[in-house]
């Protein structure tokens, strides 16, 4: 471990992003699973949201001439004093999210942060030279400014990482704005960064409600990255106009996972189950709605409900559990109201759908839904928690109808021995990934985006690079 990881203890990082940094002001933050104080946060206004793009502004340049070379090892660095945190980060994290320090969840995020740093750090740069008889011309991809970073509060750190990795890389200074649900665990991912990075490259604001906007069409933001929902992301396309600000846009799902007759349910149950309720549902690309066939819609049923009895939900900070709370009250309501919907429609709850609404926390039991009508709320609205429709089908035609009925189209997912078959199926789904026999695994060196209201442009691997920069051609 190198000296200049100075924020290893938990006390110490918490320490470092409660400290009053300029505005009046500060809010608290309870654990979702407890109502426990987790810590408090400074609420910060638009002048502290002019100061720190202004300081962005003026850093730009000597960063963007540091080199992409020397800019790459400081993108490894700053993983390496994530790594020198990982377990304190963790803790925040399931105490701010609510999510489990185990299984696919607290520890597995702060990981994967790391690892995407250092992935991003190994790609091949985009610029190029075209070369013919006529003209040699070299494309350069420059930095664009300075880039806006709003995420959601679902994998908070991870997106921070997928959306600043790619941005420094490329030279740009960056100015977060973290959900109001989650400012602590991004709080802290900055605090870090900024261990190793020069003064000013990324800074932090926090608050709820204005200053996201005011980010949003600030002159001196010359792009956007937003993950969250559509309806957010219709207000900042909005808010781009007057600037002609860039955008990445990151919207909501509704992944559909298509299962075929030749599957062994048993085979496919437990990667079908995480792929739905990894999170406890509340991630983007999950598979959110499942077409089963008729032939084995009873096997495929059982052996999910199997599975769902044994994983044990609970405080994240208890090694046992695999699944948490819900992470605020508004998303809790969400989820009960559409499986009231589903019960009101006449759907069989097979396991679940029965909160303690007196018992501490937003704890939602997983529920499987069967024999719901394919448009019930549950199956055609973005549930984002562990409550999932399994619709039945009789057609794969139909099926493929279905998933692709919706004006979404982050994720999708086919399930089915036959690989040719599953690859045809794969190919008439509209989404910008489809996984087959499994749903969810997004890998940093694979673009990853949505069509239709699910947004528009990429992230990861050299495509999501270009997305922070512009190809300046030198044409002789
Ligand atoms: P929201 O859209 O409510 O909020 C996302 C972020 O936008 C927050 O930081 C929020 O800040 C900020 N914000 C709110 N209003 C504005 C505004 N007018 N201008 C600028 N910023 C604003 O989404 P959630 O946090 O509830 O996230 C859940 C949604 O995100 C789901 O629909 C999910 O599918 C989607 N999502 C998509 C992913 C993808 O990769 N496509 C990945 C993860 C989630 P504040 O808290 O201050 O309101």
């Amino acid at each position: 471990m190198s000296e200049t990881h100075t924020l290893t203890t938990y006390d110490a990082i918490l320490d470092a992003i409660t400290t009053n940094n300029g505005s009046d002001g500060s809010a608290e933050i309870h654990n979702p699973a407890t109502g426990e104080l987790v810590g408090t946060y400074q609420v910060h206004d638009e002048n502290d949201l002019n100061d720190a793009v202004a300081a962005a502004r003026a850093a730009q340049p000597d960063w963007e001439a540091q080199g992409d070379h020397a800019r790459c090892e400081l993108l490894n660095k700053f993983a390496d004093a994530i790594e020198a945190a990982a377990e304190p980060l963790a803790r925040l994290l399931s105490q701010e999210q609510g999510k489990p320090l185990n299984g696919p969840n607290a520890r597995f995020e702060v990981g994967a942060c790391a690892a995407w740093l250092r992935a991003t750090a190994s790609f091949e740069s985009p610029d190029y030279t075209a070369v013919d008889d006529d003209i040699t011309a070299t494309v350069h991809y420059r930095a664009l400014g300075v880039v806006g970073a709003i995420g959601p509060w679902n994998w908070p750190m991870m997106i921070t990482i997928w959306q600043i990795a790619p941005a420094l890389r490329m030279g740009n200074t960056v100015v977060v704005k973290p959900s109001g649900y989650t400012p602590l665990s991004v709080s802290a991912l900055v605090a870090i960064a900024n261990t190793v990075l020069p003064k000013d490259v990324l800074h932090i604001v926090t608050g709820s409600g204005g200053v996201g906007a005011a980010l949003t069409t600030h002159p001196g933001i010359d792009k956007i990255m937003f993950t969250g929902s559509t309806e957010t992301g219709k207000k900042i396309i909005e808010a781009s106009a007057g600037n002609i600000t860039r955008l990445t846009l990151e919207l909501g799902g509704n992944d559909a996972a298509v299962v075929l007759d030749d599957v062994d349910p048993q085979a496919i149950a437990e990667d079908l189950f995480w792929g739905a309720f990894i999170n406890t549902g509340q991630t983007c690309a999950a598979a959110k709605r499942i077409y089963v066939p008729d032939a084995i819609y009873d096997e495929v049923a059982e052996a999910l409900v199997a599975i769902a009895k044994k994983m044990p939900m609970g405080n994240g900070l208890d090694e046992n559990n695999v699944l948490g709370p819900l992470q605020n009250k508004a998303q809790f309501d969400i989820v009960d109201g559409l499986v009231k919907a589903a019960k009101d429609g006449g759907a069989r709850v097979l396991v679940g759908g029965d909160p303690d609404y007196d018992a501490p926390g937003y704890f939602y039991p997983v529920t499987i839904v069967a024999d719901i009508d394919p448009d019930n709320p549950l199956v055609a609205e973005e549930q984002f928690g562990p409550a999932v429709p399994l619709i039945r089908y009789s057609e794969l035609d139909q099926a493929i109808a279905w998933a692709n009925s919706l004006d979404v189209g982050l994720g999708a997912s086919v399930w089915s021995a036959d690989a040719g078959k599953a690859r045809e199926v794969a190919a008439r789904l509209q989404a910008g990934t489809v996984w087959i026999n499994k749903h969810g695994a997004v890998d940093p060196r694979v673009p990853f985006g949505g069509i239709k209201s699910s947004g528009y442009g990429v992230e990861f691997g050299t495509e999501g690079l270009k997305g922070l920069a512009y190809p300046q051609a030198i044409n002789t």
